[in-house]
């Protein structure tokens, strides 16, 4: 069968190729491909910035971000032939650490846990792929091809658990929100803070392309420039850039008692701003939180499905912008200047 297979940490090796049928080492629900978003992890495993290889192989099938058809339930009972799942993304690590000894593997303590598609367990970029039962999450069929959007919608719906949980250390009732980043991640925050009933508002660079609309669509409000040009401070700021500027400028704008949550990962760029002391005089005396999210657990998971599956399809439908077939996987790496969520295409949903 077909697959996107890259040899982690060695640019210019990823290339389309046939692989042998998934055995049942990868678990006993066999799931026929219908589409695997990309995002910029992607991108960085095939320049050869990240990744790796399961044990005792040189190649990695790539792709993290699922939807597939059950074409084999297998003997757990859990699954039908035909239901659309996603797999969970990440494995606890063997050891346990604490937190993934209570099923909190997005809270990994020692770093050892795997996950598809990046880190030592090949992913969902082939025609066909396994997966254990209990990791692959069915969603409502209503979503077709919309369920490709599940797993970075768990990302968000992370963050905002985060948010809300340091929230509850003192008495607040949060009403507006900014999100900073009008990507995937970004939008995802948005409609999730719509859900909670917030005043949405969203800062992105883009002056044109679908970005302002998609948001204005949600019942939020679109602002470029600079977090200090919002004219408000938030409660709440939900940080999808990753860029030190923006992350300074949220840290200094946000709301006295509010909660800066960063879901962006950025690196280097200048010294912005002024002194650590001054940035943190200025939490301290606000009561302000900074706390950072990655990756998602099984709660997450379902209540990211319970998201989409609340969520307007066609706004859902205006987030993936380009479809690619397997062929083209390098095109749809290339990020393009209207590109929101770009999906490699295997079936039809
Ligand atoms: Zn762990």
């Amino acid at each position: 069968m077909k697959a996107i297979t890259v040899e982690p940490h060695k640019p210019e090796t990823a290339r389309m190729e046939g692989i042998p049928e998934p055995d049942l080492t990868g678990g006993s629900v066999l799931v026929e491909a219908i589409a695997v978003g990309v995002c910029g992890t992607d991108v960085e495993i095939v320049e050869g910035k990240y990744g790796w290889a399961p044990r005792g192989k040189t190649r990695l099938v790539l792709g993290h971000e699922s939807l597939g058809r059950v074409v084999d339930p297998g003997p757990s009972g859990a699954l039908q032939k035909g239901d659309l799942v996603v797999g969970i993304v990440r494995r606890p690590d063997p050891v346990p650490c604490p937190n993934c000894a209570v099923g909190e593997w997005d809270m990994c303590r020692n770093g050892q846990y795997t996950e598809r598609g990046i880190k030592e367990i090949d992913g969902f970029m082939s025609e066909r792929w396994r997966i254990e039962p209990e990791y692959a999450m069915k969603i409502d069929r209503s979503l077709g091809l919309l369920g490709v959007l599940l797993e970075p919608t768990t990302v968000v719906t992370k963050a905002w658990e985060q948010v809300l949980a340091v929230g509850q250390r003192a008495f607040w009732e949060p009403q507006t929100v900014l999100v900073t980043g009008a990507g995937p991640i970004g939008l995802l925050a948005a409609l999730i803070g719509k859900q909670h009933g917030l005043e949405v508002h969203v800062l992105d660079r883009a002056e044109s392309g679908p970005k302002p609309g998609l948001v204005r669509a949600l019942g939020a409000t679109y602002h470029t420039g600079s977090v200090g040009g919002v004219g408000f401070e938030p409660d709440v700021i939900v940080e999808c850039t990753g860029v030190g500027q923006v992350i300074h400028d949220a840290i200094r704008g946000i709301g006295a008692g509010g909660v800066v949550c960063l879901a962006g990962v950025g690196t280097g760029g200048s010294t912005v701003g002024p002194a650590v002391a001054d940035v943190a005089a200025a939490a301290v005396l606000k009561n302000n939180v900074v706390v950072g999210s990655v990756n998602a657990n099984k709660r997450h998971w379902y209540k990211g499905g319970q998201v989409l599956a609340r969520a307007d399809r066609s706004w859902l439908a205006r987030l993936v912008t380009r479809r690619e077939p397997p062929e083209a996987f390098m095109r749809a790496l290339q990020r393009q200047p209207e590109d929101i969520k770009v999906v490699i295409q295997f079936a039809q949903a």
